[in-house]
């Protein structure tokens, strides 16, 4: 079976005004959907096909740049439409509360180390926050669609929340401004979706 394009959770305009609705559909219905039909593309005819996206990306050959960045494009929008939600006025709890506090000693302190994650990543790719077994949880970056999930990009666990810092996904509203979009993606975090991966991946 090829993979599809999932479709966003909510509407286009649902998380106006931190992301604009232009925006979302253009990086849903182009960029992420080029990602998927490339994937298949490169899958098509390989003993790969059928299988899962994370099983792709955890035994991945680095060299194969189609699948290397279609792969990871599909699956880091995936993640990233989830990880968010127009109604974010849930804030952390639980488990995750608790290993963000021991990492980070705080929650302003966490928002500080993922928001230079994504401010400090030159060019184009992605901030992470990631779970590891036994809970511990960590921040990260990776450059392009790579994510923590592939072989030797030196962040390791799982991803439970990605945040998009290629400008295709900011630069119609905040032009060069991507520390504005970055703050305001902290007003539209689906902490109950972060939460639920934490507890499956753990
Ligand atoms: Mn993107």
């Amino acid at each position: 079976m090829a993979f599809e394009l999932p479709a966003l959770p909510y509407a286009y305009d649902a998380l106006e005004p931190y992301i604009d609705a232009r925006t979302m559909e253009i990086h849903h219905g182009k960029h992420h959907a080029g990602y998927t039909n490339n994937l298949n593309n490169a899958l098509a005819g390989t003993a790969l096909e059928g299988s899962s996206i994370e099983d792709i990306l955890k035994g991945l050959d680095m060299n194969n740049a189609a699948l290397r960045n279609n792969g990871g494009g599909f699956y880091n929008h995936a993640l990233f439409w989830e990880v968010m939600h127009p109604e974010s006025n849930e804030s952390v709890s639980g488990a995750l509360q608790e290993a963000l506090l021991a990492e980070f000693g705080s929650l302003a302190s966490f928002k500080i180390a993922f928001s230079k994650a994504a401010a400090t990543r030159f060019g184009s790719g992605w901030a992470w926050l990631c779970v590891h077994k036994g809970g511990k949880v960590s921040v990260c970056s990776t450059p392009n669609q790579d994510n923590p999930l592939m072989p030797g990009v030196g962040c390791g666990g799982t991803p439970i929340l990605g945040l998009d810092v290629w400008e295709h996904a900011y630069y119609l509203h905040y032009q060069n401004r991507r520390p504005d979009y970055v703050n305001a993606f902290f007003s539209v975090i689906n902490w109950g979706e972060v939460e639920r991966r934490y507890q499956a991946n753990r």
